[in-house]
């Protein structure tokens, strides 16, 4: 293992309603980092937050509160993350883990969403759950505020802010920001064409990634308006740009390549059966030769069914004899074929609902020229390699 398959490595520290909470080594740097900020702040410069002053701190003091209000920071990252998955859980999704990286966090979903209406609210939770801890946040300071504890007004200060960042940040309409999620779900009920709407957000992504570079460039040499940490926080900015825009890149690349890859370029010759061939016969002379958990039934390429293996377990061994394939089989009906000009998308995605987990392939004249079983997809050989 080299040393930089070591420092991708991910450590689980947690699980939350069963869900894995993983952080990405490079993560401690960004919390040593974001301490090391908030505490030679409070310890070199005095902070007036609301009507409270709080003079520089001792280093003790100040390093404690850098350690609190960098903890709450990245409590906030989380509570964001697993608001997400939460709602990917009550629509159904299940969630593979939640990582926090150096930029942020991301809670992985196990499938896409089924629909735009599902891609929106899960999108929303994110930022909905910051906008909360925001507001929470500011109430604490008011409290603390009118109970002169000072120090506990500026973590809450600080958190109220990260948290508003969070959640303004994350809704700009950018894949793979939550707002570019947002925009996939408008996009995707729009044209019904998920693979579209994740290019045209993806796109928008690499643009909303350009403004954060350009902001950060704009930070570092902007002769009038100065933040107190320009070099640190232009850089920072910078890299978070380079981060999305390498993720974009990817997403646009990914969509065009899902569009191109179709039913003709993954399906395989059809097997297929006499709508006479009785039971006995099947599964005598012919399961032995072709392992396929269905089949299509055809005559002269034209299909009139779809046998699944599975409908033979409620019939009675002595009925193989006289059952034939057109008796159990399911009758010829939308949902089981497809078009070789399908996207394997479209037909991954019926395979797993149409009850049998394939699906005829037939051609604009009606003939049946090629099968499709969910778990046995491959693509034609001397294409370039692709995700399947
Ligand atoms: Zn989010």
């Amino acid at each position: 293992m080299s040393l930089l398959e070591l420092f991708r490595k991910r450590v689980t520290v947690a699980r939350v309603y069963g869900i894995p909470v993983r952080i990405d080594y490079r993560w401690f740097v960004v919390v040593a980092l974001s301490v090391w900020l908030i505490a030679s702040n409070l310890q070199n410069h005095a902070i007036q937050v609301v009507n409270v002053r709080l003079p520089p701190l001792d280093p003790a003091t100040a390093w404690l509160l850098g350690v609190i209000t960098t903890a709450g920071l990245f409590l906030s990252v989380f509570g964001h993350e697993l608001s997400h998955a939460l709602m990917a859980r009550a629509e159904g999704i299940e969630i593979d883990e939640i990582v926090l990286h150096p930029f942020g966090g991301l809670a992985r979903l196990r499938s896409e969403p089924e629909n735009p209406r599902a891609e929106l609210r899960i999108a929303v939770a994110g930022p909905a759950a910051s906008f909360l801890f925001a507001i929470l946040a500011f109430g604490g300071t008011k409290v603390a505020a009118l109970g002169d504890y000072v120090a506990t007004v500026v973590v809450f200060f600080f958190l109220a802010w990260g948290n508003l960042l969070l959640a303004v940040f994350n809704l700009f309409p950018g894949y793979p920001l939550d707002g570019g999620r947002v925009l996939r779900a408008i996009l995707w009920r729009k044209s019904g064409n998920i693979n579209q709407a994740t290019r045209m957000a993806g796109l928008c992504g690499l643009l909303v990634a350009a403004v954060v570079i350009l902001f950060g460039v704009y930070i570092m040499i902007a002769p009038n308006w100065r933040p107190s940490e320009p070099y640190f926080m232009g850089i920072w900015s910078i890299l978070v740009g380079l981060f999305l825009l390498d993720t974009a890149a990817k997403v646009v690349k990914g969509a065009q390549r899902a569009k191109q890859v179709t039913v003709g370029d993954a399906m395989s010759a059809p097997v297929s059966i006499a709508p006479e061939l009785t039971i006995i016969q099947l599964i005598d002379d012919f399961l032995p030769l072709h392992r396929q958990t269905s089949f299509p039934v055809a005559i002269n390429r034209q299909l009139h069914g779809i046998l699944a293996l599975e409908d033979l377990k409620a019939l009675p061994r002595e009925r193989w004899r006289l059952t034939r394939a057109r008796d159990v089989m399911r009758p010829v009906a939308p949902r089981f074929f497809v078009e070789p000009s399908t996207t394997l998308d479209y037909a991954r995605e019926l395979m797993k609902r149409n009850g049998v987990g394939s699906l005829a392939v037939v051609n604009n004249h009606g003939e049946l020229v090629g099968f499709l079983q969910s778990g046995r997809l491959r693509p034609r050989a001397g294409k370039k390699k692709r995700k399947l």
